[in-house]
């Protein structure tokens, strides 16, 4: 096996503008799943679109890494220790001049949500052309794809579901369609975006979630516990990607909700 992501086809044309990706993750199959049914449809795409397995070979195993979380590994280094390390590189070689749409899921929350790197007029563009109104900055976090090319993640749903994969598949049609690569009308927002902008992690593991994702927490509130360890909330925040399990050594993140794209720093 060599360290390159796994195209499964480019549609539309040789050279990709646009690329669908899944399983950066290789323990989240939505996303090739999603591709995959929609690639067997044989639907015509007028924009040249790259379809990628991103960690073939964790993928595979059915794990989430080889040597190390790919999407912490970015830029990478084609030379580099690590499986992922040079899978970064290669990955960003192969779609690194397209708009992409990658495809997550999560321990989380059931319903999609979009992550952004920031939040500009560029990205919350591609993050509605998902069809998804909850749109998370999360650029607090680096080292991911999105950080590198002009694209959005989708946390589609909970890992190994069957409707994260039904999602991803909506989600990616509705994205090809809004972005004119299908020749057939978009849904568009159902409701105006949903901003929240991360702005701290919550370390430690093993701990019970008290909190819902999306739901305020307001200050001096418990929000996880690990038996008598309770952890109470200094300021009130919105918890994001926060479960008992998913994240080596992270609870999850704390956001708050953006009213108006003005109301955020343009340095943060
Ligand atoms: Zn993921």
């Amino acid at each position: 096996m060599t360290d390159e992501p796994e195209v499964l086809d480019v549609r539309g044309g040789d050279e990709p503008q646009l690329a669908v990706v899944g399983c950066v993750h290789g323990d989240e199959p939505c996303g090739e799943l999603a591709m995959r049914r929609f690639l067997d449809e044989g639907r015509d795409l007028r924009t040249p679109t790259a379809f990628v397995v991103a960690n073939p070979r964790a993928c595979r195993r059915g794990v989430g890494h080889v040597d190390e979380n790919l999407n912490r590994a970015f830029p990478g280094d084609p030379g580099g220790e690590s499986y992922e390390g040079r899978l970064a590189a290669s990955l960003l070689r192969a779609v690194g001049d397209c708009r992409v749409l990658d495809l997550h899921s999560t321990h989380s929350y059931p319903d999609p949500f979009v992550l952004v790197p920031r939040v500009d007029g560029r990205t919350l563009r591609l993050a509605a052309a998902t069809g998804i109104s909850k749109v998370v900055d999360i650029g607090h976090v680096s080292g991911g794809l999105i950080d590198h090319v002009d694209g959005v993640a989708v946390e589609c749903g909970l890992t190994g579901t069957v409707r994260a994969a039904e999602n991803a598949y909506e989600i990616l049609t509705e994205f090809l369609a809004s972005l004119g690569a299908l020749d057939e009308p978009a849904s568009g927002l159902e409701t105006p975006p949903e901003i929240y902008h991360v702005f701290d992690a919550v370390e430690g593991s093993g701990y019970e979630v008290d909190a819902t994702n999306f739901e305020r927490v307001e200050a001096g509130e418990a929000f996880a516990r690990r038996g008598g360890d309770v952890l109470t909330a200094d300021e009130p925040f919105f918890p994001v990607l926060m479960s008992e399990e998913g994240y080596e050594g992270l609870v999850g993140f704390k956001a708050l909700r953006v009213k108006r794209v003005a109301d955020m720093d343009p340095e943060a």
